[in-house]
């Protein structure tokens, strides 16, 4: 069999290695990645290993010992720059070249920074990495506040890890209520007066002017001119799929690497997985780029499959968490494009669910607290999506 390299050990590409082996592939097997650590999970960065609960070890994918023992070929700091397709190469930033039969591309996506003044002072931070918490929590030990732009899963995350620390802790959000891109007012709302009620300064509608400080932060200067002082500054304003190598050798990208169900690119001998893939979705009609554990794992999944000759068209049930404090927020399909919502159960009480539907049509739920209405969500989505209509009231 041919080789198959792997460009990026994250979530995606460690599925796919092993997913590649269980199904039988023999061949060689290379997962190259540019970080000096094992495979690793990436939800707890911004959770249990920022507040310290887990350590580094816990974080890894598989046991260190498993790519050994299935002849996976992981080789840590190693950057891929650049593909020659024409002869099927990949070159490699210490001056290598790989030979492959198949390529799959799981690069995953870069934290998306702010061309705001000041961005580049000592103290202003992303969060993608273990590196990147290790930096935050070692600012965070000798900072008494945090200023926390972007009121997203990772923001509101990190702003309830520092609170349980006794930061002071701010969160700037340019939009009017939280996590507004993916959740509905109701969910909004309640996070809003969840993190609020927990001593966190959260500023909806507000912009940033500047950040302040000579070579290092002191803290951030808002639209309205107000001052927020803090000697760390969290940029938490999304990602972006990291897709430049798939660009530069001519495959079609467009805000992500174009797959088709199989996640075959627009070279039959490149693949790609995970956060850097945009997809079409036939069950919610448009495409759609994810950045979810669920979708690096089914989607490398799938893959795998497709790379040992089975014919596969993946177009999943999308599912994800965040977790605030005590609170699991969870999420079962997409709900954008919904016209109707019904909310089920009391905010008050801490658990309830949302669900969204589109021509009556169930097309997301949001569950908290409430784990029962997830699994059953998802079911429910993928169980009935196409006749999925409620019942005329
Ligand atoms: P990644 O896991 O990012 O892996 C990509 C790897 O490729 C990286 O190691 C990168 O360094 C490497 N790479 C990139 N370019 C190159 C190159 N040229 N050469 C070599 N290596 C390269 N999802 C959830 O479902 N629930 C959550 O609660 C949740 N919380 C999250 C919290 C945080 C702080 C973060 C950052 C993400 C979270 N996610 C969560 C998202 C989830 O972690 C991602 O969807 C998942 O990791 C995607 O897997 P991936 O393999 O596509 O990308």
């Amino acid at each position: 069999q041919e080789e198959i390299v792997i460009i990026g050990a994250g979530q995606a590409g460690a599925q796919l290695a092993h997913s590649l082996r269980q199904g039988g592939f023999e061949g060689p097997l290379r997962l190259i990645g540019d970080e000096p650590h094992p495979p690793y999970q990436r939800p707890p960065l911004s959770k249990k290993y920022l507040s310290g609960d887990v350590g580094a070890e816990g974080l890894w994918l598989r046991p260190p010992a498993f790519f050994e023992t299935n002849q996976i070929d992981h080789i840590p700091n190693t950057k891929a720059v650049s593909i020659d397709r024409a002869a099927k190469r990949v070159h490699l930033e210490n001056g290598d070249t790989l030979a492959y039969g198949k390529l799959v591309l799981a690069t995953g996506t870069n934290a998306r920074t702010l061309p705001l003044k000041g961005a580049d002072k000592t103290g202003v931070v992303t969060l993608r990495s273990i590196a990147d918490v290790d930096a935050i929590r070692d600012g965070l030990s000798s900072s008494s506040g945090i200023a926390i732009i972007g009121a997203g899963y990772i923001g509101l995350e990190v702003a309830a890890v520092a609170k349980a620390m006794g930061k002071s802790v701010s969160v700037i959000e340019a939009q009017d209520r939280p996590m507004k891109r993916v959740v509905s007012q109701a969910v909004s709302d309640y996070f809003t007066r969840l993190h609020r009620d927990k001593g966190i300064d959260l500023r909806l509608e507000t912009g940033i002017e500047s950040i302040e400080g000579d070579e290092t932060v002191t803290g951030v200067k808002l639209s309205n001119g107000d001052v927020i002082s803090a000697e760390l500054v969290l940029i938490a304003v999304g990602a972006e799929p990291n897709d430049h190598l798939a660009a530069e050798t001519g495959l079609e990208v467009d805000n992500g690497v174009l797959v088709d169900g199989s996640g075959q690119t627009s070279d039959p001998n490149i693949y790609a997985v995970g956060d850097c893939t945009r997809f079409y979705s036939n069950r919610y009609q448009r495409s759609v780029r994810m950045e979810s554990v669920q979708n690096a794992i089914d989607q490398a999944k799938a893959a795998a499959q497709s790379l040992l000759g089975e014919d596969i068209d993946y177009d999943p049930v999308p599912w994800f968490w965040s977790d605030q404090y005590d609170i699991k927020l969870q999420i079962a399909g997409l709900s954008e494009g919904y016209d109707e919502t019904i909310v089920v159960g009391s905010p008050a009480d801490h658990k309830f669910y949302v669900a969204y539907l589109n021509k009556r049509k169930l097309i997301a739920v949001d569950s908290i607290n409430f784990p029962r209405s997830h699994m059953l969500a998802r079911r429910v989505i993928g169980e009935t999506w196409r006749e999925g209509l409620l019942p005329d009231a």
